[in-house]
């Protein structure tokens, strides 16, 4: 890797996590149990205020679960945001079930209420309505989850919130993860904070989270000869791992202070560019700028999000695409896909771009990204 490349999303220690890796050595409690495991859910439980937690080792393991907790079997139908990582639908084929692609609005940049509740009446016509709907929370941002939660109820049907990259997001005064039946939590490397890899289940039905860490731990029942009754998975968290999380959580607050200065620069550095609109914090919402996102203009500054992506990994400055919708992977060809007038998925994602936004970034190193950017797009008047 070049010298000072300039990252996306990486790691970034608080500075305990050794502390409570080497506990976890000292007691030899290696295992996927153990006090770094009960700690770091206690954590997650307090800051989110949600009753039950289950650590699990990835986020696409915690949906996989929460798919399966909600009985989603061969053929049955699941709505998905299809702007998202690949990780938020593949859960449901591992179950045999066939996905149906919501689009996203243009203020929250995800899932859209009206269509979502267009795509559950075409269904509930055809007599065969969705065992769940996974809302995505894209980028630090909740969707509105209030109307999405209360047309969901009327059709009788689970929310699961994929909040994987959404920690620490409020709407309406909520934590973001907890107005579904079960929220997801991802830790990978990349996400606001991380356990290295990781991820928990989260809800207020703690039957419900009982019954993950069960089918977490390969689903044993009671007796010594280890009796099993249902399908299980190898999903629990290490309590190593935990570790980490358990130091991560005590600076979540300073990470999202971190990430939402990042986005401010940014919009110092660019927001009089005309043709450059910032992903849109919608009202009643508290967006971390996990990742900072805005939408290029080709028609006004005569230049495409590609070429600027490009431009900026030519010069050692990470910066992605915004996700290719999953209606538009070759995966997920032949399954549905609801949207009304112009594909605004679609559209996010030819325009869109996700700038550097790791916190280890200097101030310096920011105004380097906006100046490339003011000169890839040929706007002179540099004010970073
Ligand atoms: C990262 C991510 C996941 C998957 O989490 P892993 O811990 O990497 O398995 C799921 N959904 C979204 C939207 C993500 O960004």
């Amino acid at each position: 890797m070049p010298r000072n490349r300039i990252l996306l999303s990486s790691p970034h220690m608080g500075g305990n996590e050794k502390k409570y890796i080497k506990e976890a050595f000292k007691t030899n409690w290696i295992a996927p149990v153990g006090n770094n495991v009960n700690e770091f859910e206690r954590q997650v439980r307090d800051f989110t205020g949600t009753k039950a937690a289950c650590a699990v080792s990835s986020g696409t393991g915690a949906i996989h679960l929460a798919l399966d907790l909600l009985g989603v079997g061969k053929d049955d139908i699941v709505f998905c945001s299809s702007l998202t990582f690949v990780a938020s639908a593949n859960p449901i084929l591992y179950l045999g079930g066939r996905p149906v692609f919501i689009d996203s609005e243009r203020d929250t940049w995800n899932m859209s209420p009206e269509i979502l509740e267009q795509a559950l009446e075409f269904y509930k016509m055809h007599e065969k309505l969705p065992k769940a709907v996974i809302v995505v929370n894209l980028y630090g941002q909740s969707a509105k989850m209030d109307r999405i939660v209360e047309i969901c109820n009327r059709y009788a049907v689970s929310v699961i919130e994929d909040a994987a990259e959404s920690l620490g997001a409020v709407y309406q005064g909520k934590m973001s993860g907890t107005f579904g039946r079960f929220g997801v939590y991802s830790f990978n490397g990349n996400k606001i904070i991380t356990t290295s890899g990781g991820g928990m289940i989260i809800s207020d039905e703690e039957m419900m989270i009982r019954k993950a860490l069960e089918k977490a731990t390969q689903s044993k029942e009671a007796a010594a000869h280890y009796q099993h009754e249902t399908v299980g998975y190898n999903y629990r968290l290490s309590n190593i791992c935990a570790g980490i999380g358990r130091g991560q959580m005590e600076v979540i607050e300073d990470r999202i202070r971190q990430k939402r200065a990042i986005y401010e620069q940014y919009v110092y550095g660019l927001g009089d560019v005309d043709g450059i609109e910032f992903m849109p914090e919608a009202e009643g919402s508290f967006h971390t700028r996990w990742l900072t996102a805005m939408t290029i203009d080709p028609d006004r500054l005569g230049v495409t999000a590609g070429e600027v992506v490009e431009y900026l990994n030519e010069n050692d400055i990470e910066a992605r695409p915004v996700w290719k919708p999953l209606h538009l992977q070759p995966l997920f060809i032949g399954y549905d896909y609801f949207c009304e007038g112009q594909d605004q998925s679609r559209y996010l994602f030819e325009n869109g771009i996700c700038l550097p936004s790791d916190t280890k970034m200097t101030v310096e190193e920011i105004s380097r990204v906006i100046r490339l950017i003011r000169k890839r797009i040929r706007v002179d008047k540099v004010i970073a």
